[in-house]
């Protein structure tokens, strides 16, 4: 019994190893664009291409909590991720759904991108563009929002923004809220129909309202939060811990594989070691990496090892799905 246990267990471990990481299975026939770098890296290869810095403003998006939001093709690292697109501006993307953007707060849903500070107009979307697509299953994935001003916050456009952003002449430190009723959410402007909203003064943590802080009508930041999902049936605001956003099945992952270059190798441990001193990692995968499913520490690099040695044939997280 234990040797076809250990055989079942090795097949699955061969099965995930021929699974990609981030698990985008896209047949040749369709043309799927996707973004190739993340805002921050892009910012940051302009400003030292030009040998000077990019002035920036920080804009947030809370990702609606619509399945139709959370495509198998807008997955990236073992999370879904959002995509921030602009068409001027000192450093631009060449083209749709333009840069990856960077997770705030995962359970939340809120992504955030720094935008240079000369762009007018945006939009987000669910990262990934299927124009190309005679498939009606994937083109129907696609999501995006409206064409967003990012400027003059001031200028009478922005209704829930009663006394101006942070800033008052540009939307540095709020996020774009889509708008729930489903009645007026998708603009009749645009052939594709993407999701109308407003921006609202982003306070952190998922909470948003229409009130700088340094407005005389903010209380305090759970006072004057507007998310929905932060409340009660009692209408008492109970923060935000309670949404979770949507995990990537697991069939995506190989499990030990935590620099998602497919395989799992010496160099997995050491890139948890390096994790774990904090050190700046590109590419890795927190739920690949952690092979035990506790959490992650130095034991995962150390099973890890145990198993490019040889000493082991799977980890205990498998052990738990199997
Ligand atoms: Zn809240």
């Amino acid at each position: 019994m234990k040797t076809v246990l250990t055989k079942y267990c090795a097949l699955i471990l061969v099965i995930s190893l021929l699974t990609a990481c981030d698990a985008t299975v896209v047949s040749a026939e369709e043309i799927i664009y996707q973004p190739q770098t993340s805002v921050e890296e892009a910012i940051a290869q302009a400003g030292s291409a030009t040998g000077g810095s990019i002035a920036t403003n920080r804009i947030y998006f809370q990702m609606p909590r619509l399945d139709s939001w959370y495509s198998e093709y807008g997955v990236y690292h073992n999370r879904y991720y959002a995509g921030i697109y602009w068409w001027n501006g000192s450093v631009q993307p060449q083209a749709y759904p333009g840069y990856r953007a960077s997770v705030d707060q995962y359970d939340q849903g809120v992504y955030y991108a720094d935008v240079p500070a000369d762009v007018i107009n945006v939009i987000w979307n669910n990262g990934f563009f299927a124009e190309q697509s005679e498939n009606p299953d994937i083109f129907d994935q696609h999501c995006q929002t409206e064409i967003i001003n990012i400027e003059e916050a001031y200028a009478g456009d922005y209704d829930t923004l009663p006394e101006g952003s942070p800033n008052q002449t540009d939307m540095d430190g709020c996020i774009f809220i889509v708008d729930p009723d489903p009645e007026i959410t998708t603009s009749p402007y645009i052939p594709n129909r993407p999701f109308v909203g407003n921006w609202y003064v982003y306070y952190g943590d998922g909470c948003y309202g229409s009130y700088a802080t340094t407005s005389e009508n903010f209380i305090s930041r759970d006072e004057n939060c507007l998310n929905p999902d932060h409340f009660d049936e009692q209408g008492v605001h109970i923060g935000g811990d309670h949404i979770k956003a949507p995990d990537v099945p697991n069939d995506t992952l190989v499990y030990g594989d935590a620099d998602c270059d497919g395989a799992v190798t010496i160099l997995d441990a050491t890139v948890i070691q390096r994790v774990l001193i904090e050190y700046p990692q590109d590419v890795f995968s927190e739920k690949a990496a952690d092979v035990d499913g506790n959490g992650l520490d130095v034991t995962d690099a150390t099973r890890i090892q145990r198993f490019t040695a040889g000493m082991i044939d799977h980890f205990p997280i498998e052990n738990a799905l199997v």
